[in-house]
Formats: C-alpha cells, sequence, structure tokens
C-alpha cells in the first residue's frame, strides 16, 4: 500500500473513530466508567502525546528547512540576477490570488445568504484579539538578531536574513562556493529527516483526527449547515477550480498532475491545520515531485505559507457576509472593498498556525465596521473549515511556486510529468499503488 494511501485511510478512520466517540458519549450510550477512561486514557492520553509529538516533529524541521532551502535558493540565483523579479512574481501573484479568493466569496456568499434567517444569539463574550498593523509587519521583517528570529520562528524574519547570506554568499568566490556546497548538502539531509518522519504521518493523522473529531462531534456543522456549506464550496471551488485554470493558463501544466501529488500535502495541512508546520512537506513535494526547483519553491513555499492565505481570505469574504446579515446590516460597497483589502493585507503579516483566520477576521469586520464579537458565532464550527482552508492555503503555496519556477525555468518538467517521482519502493509498481495521472494503466 502506498505511503498515500496509508494517509488517507489513517485520515478517514481517524474521523470516524472521533465522530463515533462523540456520538456514543453524546448519546450516554457508553458506561460512565469506560466513557471516562476512554477520554482519559486514549483520547487525551494516547491521541494527544502522538498527536502533539507529530506536530513538534514537523515543527521541528521548519526553522532548519526553510533557513537551508532559502540559502541554497538565493545562491543558486544569486548569479543570474532573478532574485528580483522572482521575487515579485511571487509576491504579486499571492497577493492577487487572495484579493481573487475574497471577492470571489464576498459575491458567491451575498447571492447565497448564509446568514439569512439566522438570529443573533443572546450572549456573544467574546473577546477579540489584535491582529499586527501592516506597519509594524513591514518594519519587523528584518531582525534585529537572527538567532532570536529562529528560535521564536518568525518567519518573515527568517526569510529575510536567509536571502541575504545566501545572496552574499554568491559573492564570495571560493569561500562562497564551499559554503554552498554545505548548505547543499544539509538541505539534502533535512529533507531526508522530512522523507523518514512522512512515514510516521498515518500515525499522526490518525491521532490528530481521533482526539479532534471526538471532542469535536460532526453535529456542530448542522447550527450552521449554511454557512458551513457555503464556505465549504468556495472552498474547493478555489482550491481545485481557480488553482487548475491558473496552473494551466500561467504555466501551461496539468492540474491532475499537481492535485494528485498534492494529495499528502493536504493530509498534513488538513489534520495540523498549520500552514506552517506543513512547510517541510510542500516543499518536499513541490521540490522533488513537482520539479520545482530550490532556487525558486526555496523562496516561495515558505514566502507563501506565511504571506499567502487564499482559503483563510475566503473565509473572511463568507464570514463577513454571514456576520452582516444575521446583525441585519447591509454591506456598503466601501465595506466590501475594505474587506477585500484588509483580508488580503492582514494574511501578510499572521502566522500559519490554527485558529489564526479568526484574528484577522476581528480586524476585517473591525475595519467594516462590522460587530466583532459575531466572529463568537462560527467559532463553534471553525476548527473542521480551519483544516480544509489550510489545505486550500498550501495548494495555493505550491501553484504559485509552480507557476514562477517553470516560468523563470527553473522547472523540472520531467520529474512534474513523472507519476512515481521520488518514490521509493513500496511505493513502486507492482506493490499495489494506485493508478496515477499520466501512469500507463
Ligand atoms: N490555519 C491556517 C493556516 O495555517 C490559517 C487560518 O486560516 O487560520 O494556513
Amino acid at each position: 500500500m502506498t505511503l498515500t494511501t496509508r494517509i488517507l485511510i489513517a485520515m478517514v478512520s481517524g474521523i470516524a473513530l472521533g465522530s463515533l466517540l462523540n456520538l456514543l458519549s453524546g448519546l450516554a450510550l457508553l458506561p460512565e466508567a469506560w466513557h471516562a477512561g476512554i477520554y482519559a486514557y486514549l483520547v487525551d492520553g494516547l491521541f494527544d502525546v502522538l498527536g502533539r509529538v507529530f506536530i513538534a516533529s514537523l515543527m521541528m524541521l521548519v526553522v532548519p528547512l526553510v533557513f537551508v532551502s532559502l540559502i541554497c535558493g538565493a545562491s543558486a540565483l544569486g548569479n543570474n540576477a532573478r532574485m528580483g523579479s522572482i521575487a515579485l512574481r511571487t509576491i504579486t501573484l499571492y497577493l492577487l490570488t487572495t484579493a481573487f479568493a475574497v471577492t470571489m466569496a464576498l459575491m458567491i456568499a451575498l447571492m447565497v445568504g448564509p446568514g439569512e434567517g439566522v438570529s443573533v444569539p443572546g450572549n456573544t463574550d467574546f473577546a477579540p484579539q489584535q491582529a499586527p498593523p501592516l506597519k509594524e509587519v513591514l518594519i519587523n521583517m528584518v531582525p534585529t538578531n537572527p538567532v532570536q528570529a529562529m528560535a521564536d520562528g518568525e518567519m518573515l524574519q527568517v526569510i529575510v536574513f536567509a536571502l541575504l547570506l545566501g545572496y552574499a554568499i554568491t559573492r564570495c568566490g571560493k569561500a562562497g562556493e564551499r559554503l554552498t556546497a554545505f548548505f547543499r548538502d544539509l538541505e539534502a539531509v533535512i529533507m531526508k529527516i522530512v522523507k523518514i518522519l512522512m512515514m510516521f504521518a498515518p500515525i499522526g493523522v490518525f491521532a490528530l483526527l481521533s482526539k479532534l473529531f471526538a471532542e469535536l462531534g460532526v453535529t456542530v456543522i448542522l447550527d450552521l449547515a449554511r454557512y458551513f456549506l457555503t464556505l465549504l464550496a468556495i472552498l474547493l471551488l478555489h482550491g481545485f477550480g481557480v488553482y487548475s485554470l491558473l496552473l494551466k493558463s500561467l504555466a501551461g501544466l496539468s492540474p491532475a498532475m499537481l492535485l494528485y501529488k498534492m494529495r499528502p500535502v493536504w493530509a498534513f495541512a488538513f489534520s495540523t491545520a498549520s500552514s506552517g508546520a506543513t512547510i517541510p512537506v510542500t516543499m518536499r513535494t513541490v521540490e522533488k515531485r513537482l520539479g520545482g526547483k530550490v532556487s525558486v519553491a526555496g523562496f516561495t513555499v515558505p514566502l507563501g505559507a506565511t504571506i499567502n492565505m487564499d482559503g483563510t481570505a475566503i473565509m473572511q469574504g463568507v464570514a463577513t457576509v454571514f456576520i452582516a446579515q444575521v446583525y441585519g446590516i447591509d454591506l456598503t460597497i466601501s465595506a466590501l472593498a475594505t474587506v477585500v483589502l484588509t483580508a488580503t493585507l492582514a494574511s501578510i503579516g499572521t502566522a500559519a498556525v490554527p485558529g489564526v483566520g479568526l484574528i484577522t477576521l476581528s480586524l476585517v469586520l473591525q475595519q467594516a465596521g462590522l460587530p466583532v464579537e459575531g466572529v463568537a458565532l462560527i467559532i463553534g464550527v471553525d476548527r473542521i473549515l480551519d483544516m480544509v482552508r489550510t489545505a486550500v492555503n498550501v495548494t495555493g503555496d505550491a501553484t504559485v511556486s509552480l507557476i514562477v519556477a517553470k516560468r523563470e525555468g527553473q522547472f523540472d518538467q520531467a520529474v512534474f510529468d513523472d507519476p512515481m517521482a521520488d518514490l521509493e519502493a513500496p511505493e513502486n509498481p507492482g506493490n499495489g499503488r494506485v493508478s496515477a495521472p499520466g501512469a500507463a494503466s
């Protein structure tokens, strides 16, 4: 069985087991002692430990991998002066796709009316958190202490420092060449660790999802079904439709291959709800399976995880319309424009961790003059939607990375076209792997 299949099975069985436990406990079908034992030792015990270890092991690799890949990328590019153009293309694409995503979300939500007929709950004691203002984000991009930046996982600061270091390395002759060789070797080693960790993904994914759904249950969705389904549909439309169109039209690449190879990355994004924690897997997939060279992917993937959150922006669009409708407030054109602008800019400075979209939503609502306590209305279903939108976010990172890589000539078509790229036994043919797009059946 392929690793991807095992991860997907783990995902489905984790959701099933968690939901079952939640259902049994909700209906009080389990004897009290059993229930207490299962939740204490299994859900909050074993599953919690395995899930957290899994996330920690991913997070452990993020800073070293981002740092080393960026140096490799910048040093590979430093000589041909393409850095500026790559950075410009990448940032423009990231911002444009986000602005498009939130605009589309607003338009569809206005047509569907997810908040119509929902009444304002009596008490909504919700304390909004502040998103960092854009000015602060810009100032904070340059670290005063790079070691501190790494220790704190400040991704934009790490990116700036590593880019500068990589660029300087290309200007240092022989010393630079020695360092480049060292960092290339280090990148290969860290990538190997990613691969090793991916072997444990089925366990981690299963544990995370079982625990989450055992606590959450899926019935919360019913209360907000219209909001949930509208948002889910737009996320899927963007994740499958818009990115496919972009990939085909801007890079002439097959969307089917991208979607096929992204499946394990989605499982990681879905179960961790963090595009930051998923960076190692996104990076490995873009480089080794999809053919983006480190010179581009080393820069675009970590940058994307940090500043590109289309799924999050879509949630903000739908949530804004939902909240406005529940509170009976008409959204003016200028309020809508504010939502687009704020949602796009807010995604730049916020960390790619679970639930961060709610923080930026507070900012968006505030700017658009809507009641911030409206956030409380959607918190119940947000975790599940967070998982889906994180999968959309990482798909956006991979798509833009491939478009830029292709257009900059930093792309390996043979790797992209090979459904088996970077797969070793037991994923090789003859071991029951599923058929891939383009593969001979
Ligand atoms: N969890 C999302 C991510 O890491 C951000 C969010 O929408 O909350 O990409």
